[in-house]
């Protein structure tokens, strides 16, 4: 069996250093010389996986194919080398102590006393081996949550330490990322905090082998030597990485600095050049994109612009493919009134709502959705906007007033959206195939009638109201294989989709989303979407 290669990308001096979008960046270049890259995060937090994290507070849970709940640097990773990554990707201090404790307390480790020194450190390297073995990759990329320093961290620290007195030095990479911030009264780049966090990752035995500094200001060949004369790497080992307007530029200042070549000789990896053909095509895309749509993005959790990460990524990623820019302006549902709605709304070009958990803040949601049916508003509802879709027409079109979800009222007369009683997990998570209705606008804007999208959901509508629907405009365009009803849209209007399912988890910057791609281009057209050639 070959011999993965493992890159660990840790973070100093602060925290949202943008670790998670340099690894991502490494990951698409070693890709882009035909390698195959497996990534994954580590999160030092004591929950098992975020699924019970708030949005607010953690930002979006990201989903797998294969259904593990993960930090929404997944998110990135997946963007960026445009690979499916799985349950392996995704590892925390919690979900680590858990598989410890399980084997402890079933009797597996034969009498020992369990420590975290090698039990819980063998437990971390195996997840990082797992990695490699479950994806079959040349080269696995490990991002390290925390910041060098937290406590929590520790033993992911010495585990990737381990890592490379197993495996050797050719076969390990050490990445730490800082910040350099720029002192405004000095006029003055600061190298220091660089200098000490390393100091603190080389007192932890991990001696970085690329130094990655974040920061606003360009580093000059002189500030870059004295990191590197400081923090003992290759002068060619300090890679500047400015802030960027497009995030998805960074892979090619990454490639300017040579970072792929300094890995691939590193590992002494037999790959070819590195070839980014698509993606500066893409990049000349977003260059050349010309004028602007703006969509309302109407949530529960818009004060946190993470916790819809990949809705924002999926809307703009449409906005490449069709050449326009994107304006997202987030709009919290408790704020939208029937008095005020059109105040708040009509400017909008285009209005999404997408997923979201619990009562709160759902009126304001119904009354923009129905806003946006009544002034046919191109609209494109993710998940819970589908539900609320849904009740919103029961109520609203049809008359039944009482509708709703048993999630916003347990005792309500009209459970239109209910609860499965058949799931086993308290979510229907991950990727299910999905059977689209021949003719369906939905159809052929995928240009298929069998698609797979991944779910995160615990309510679906009751299909004992299947046919309260049959003579009305809303039309039920696709079910799972278990009859779960996946997507819907509206007749006499140009763009109306709600579905079941996040399809903003497999939208790409250079392949965009069908469903984000069609919605921008019937909002930069303005034209009937039963009209567009699509
Ligand atoms: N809260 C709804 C459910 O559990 C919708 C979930 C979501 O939007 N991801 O079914």
């Amino acid at each position: 069996m070959k011999q993965a290669k493992f890159i660990f990308v840790t973070g100093g001096v602060v925290s949202s250093l943008g670790k998670g979008i340099n690894a991502s960046c490494i990951g698409r270049l070693l890709k882009s010389r035909g390698l195959k890259v497996f990534m994954q995060k580590f999160d030092p937090y004591i929950n098992v996986d975020p699924s019970n994290m708030s949005p607010l507070q953690h930002g979006e849970v990201f989903v797998t194919e294969d259904g593990a709940e993960a930090d929404l640097d997944l998110g990135h990773y997946e963007r960026f080398i445009d690979e499916n990554l799985n349950k392996h990707a995704t590892i925390t201090t919690g979900k680590i102590y858990l598989r410890v404790i399980e084997k402890e307390r079933s009797g597996g480790y034969g009498g020992q006393t369990i420590q975290v020194i090698p039990h819980i450190t063998n437990a971390i390297k195996n997840a990082i081996y797992n990695g490699a073995s479950s994806s079959g990759a040349d080269v696995v990329i490990t991002e390290v949550g925390g910041t060098v320093g937290d406590i929590e961290s520790l033993p992911f620290l010495e585990a990737i330490r381990q890592v490379r007195r197993e495996l050797g030095q050719k076969n390990t990479i050490y990445v730490h990322t800082t910040l350099v911030p720029y002192i405004a009264a000095a006029k003055e780049l600061k190298t220091k905090p660089t200098q000490h966090s390393v100091k603190e990752l080389r007192s932890l035995g991990i001696n970085p082998d690329i130094i990655m500094l974040r920061s606003d200001k360009s580093i000059g060949v002189e500030q870059k030597k004295k990191i590197a004369l400081f923090c003992d790497v290759e002068d060619n080992c300090v890679i500047e990485v400015k802030d960027r307007k497009n995030i998805y530029e960074i892979p090619v200042v990454l490639k300017e600095q040579k970072v792929d070549e300094i890995i691939c000789n590193h590992f002494d990896l037999p790959c070819g050049e590195s070839d980014l053909t698509d993606w500066n095509f893409m990049i000349d895309k977003v260059n050349h994109a010309k004028g602007e749509v703006n969509i309302a993005l109407v949530g529960k959790y818009v004060s946190l612009k993470d916790a819809y990460l990949s809705v924002y990524e999926a809307l703009k990623h449409g906005g490449i493919e069709n050449g326009i820019n994107v304006k997202i302006d987030p709009i919290d549902s408790e704020t939208i009134t029937r008095g005020n709605v059109k105040n708040i709304l009509g400017k909008y070009k285009g209005i999404i709502v997408p997923g979201g958990f619990g009562e709160r803040a759902i009126e304001g949601i119904i009354i923009a959705i129905e806003y946006a049916r009544c002034e046919k508003k191109p609209f494109l509802g993710i998940c819970l906007g589908m539900q609320l879709s849904i009740i919103e027409f029961t109520r609203n079109v049809l008359g039944y007033k009482e509708a709703s979800s048993r999630e916003l009222d347990n005792d309500c007369l009209m459970p239109v959206i209910d609860i499965n009683q058949n799931q086993n997990h308290p979510l229907r998570i991950g990727a299910h195939a999905i059977y689209l209705e021949e003719g369906s606008l939905i159809s052929k804007i995928y240009n298929n009638n069998e698609i797979s999208e991944r779910h995160r959901h615990r309510y679906e509508f009751s299909n004992s109201y299947i046919n309260l629907y049959d003579k009305s405009d809303l039309k039920l365009t696709g079910k799972s294989d278990k009859n779960i009803i996946e997507t819907i849209e509206l007749n006499n209007h140009p763009f109306f989709i709600a579905v079941q399912f996040h399809p903003e988890f497999k939208s790409r910057p250079n392949r965009a989303h069908p469903l984000f791609a069609q919605f921008i281009k019937i909002i930069k057209n303005g034209s009937e979407v039963h009209n567009v050639k699509i």
